[in-house]
């Protein structure tokens, strides 16, 4: 497995999810934290994507047909503000700075987005939570992860997901199902798989970009995950 080093970690907003549905579970949030906190630890430089969808999804909530879909998507970039400055919290309270940066300015509440602040941060060892996805309605935080990913340097995208990496079916609804350990970008938008958007898979392509699959329920997996010591699929040229 090639050697990371800079690396943006997407999680999805599910992942902070208490089991009763609530949106927030904060002893979640602060295991994640310190699984977080042990990598910079073990040496990598983390930026952190954190989706929304533990409150808002802007495409569900606007085919109701109450709401357009871009103001039920400001919605859901608010949503992934509020999960980043959680984590942000969670961070520091686990011995890491980390700071939120919103691509939505909102200046009382976080700093606003812009990539040489952000790449400032991460060369002085914290954390940059990046909220408010790509700033722009019809679009996931999928694709804001692998949009920062290239611009700020980052070696591969960590994707956090619910099993260890991507199969051929549901593990979870067929026994059969195979994981795959290395899968190419275009092998990955052929297959239409459910673990990103095509168009976050079509951006890592043309930028050259490592997607490690993987699950990050165990304590320590992010760094496990990042030094191949716990099984994942790699999505690579
Ligand atoms: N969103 C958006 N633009 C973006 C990123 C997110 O409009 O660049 C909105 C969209 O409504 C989305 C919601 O924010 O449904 C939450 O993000 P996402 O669904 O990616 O969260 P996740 O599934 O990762 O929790």
């Amino acid at each position: 497995m090639a050697t990371f080093r800079r690396i943006l970690v997407k999680l999805s907003g599910e992942a902070l999810m208490a089991p009763d549905g609530y949106w927030l579970d904060t002893q979640i949030l602060s295991s994640l934290a310190e699984d977080l906190a042990q990598a910079t630890r073990a040496g990598f430089e983390i930026a952190v994507v954190i989706g929304g969808g533990n409150i808002i999804r802007g495409a569900r909530m606007s085919a109701a047909g109450w709401i357009d879909r871009p103001t039920a998507d400001s919605m859901g970039m608010l949503g992934t503000v509020m999960n980043s400055l959680a984590v942000e919290t969670a961070l520091n309270a686990a011995g890491v700075p980390a700071r939120t940066m919103s691509a939505v300015s909102m200046p009382t509440i976080c700093e606003t987005y812009a990539r040489q602040p952000a790449l400032h941060h991460l060369d002085k060892g914290q954390v940059v939570v990046l909220a408010g996805g790509t700033g722009n309605p019809f679009f996931t935080t999928d694709t804001a992860a692998v949009l920062r990913a290239a611009e700020l340097r980052c070696d591969a995208v960590l994707k956090a997901t619910q099993v260890d990496g991507v199969y051929s079916a549901d593990p979870k609804k067929d026994p059969s199902a195979i994981r795959f350990d290395r899968l190419t970008h275009d092998e990955a938008i052929a297959k239409d798989l459910k673990v990103m958007d095509t168009a976050a898979f079509a951006l890592a392509r043309e930028s050259k970009l490592s997607i490690i699959v993987g699950s990050v329920h165990a304590p320590s997996s992010v760094t496990a995950l990042l030094q191949g010591k716990v099984p994942s699929t790699i999505v690579a040229p």
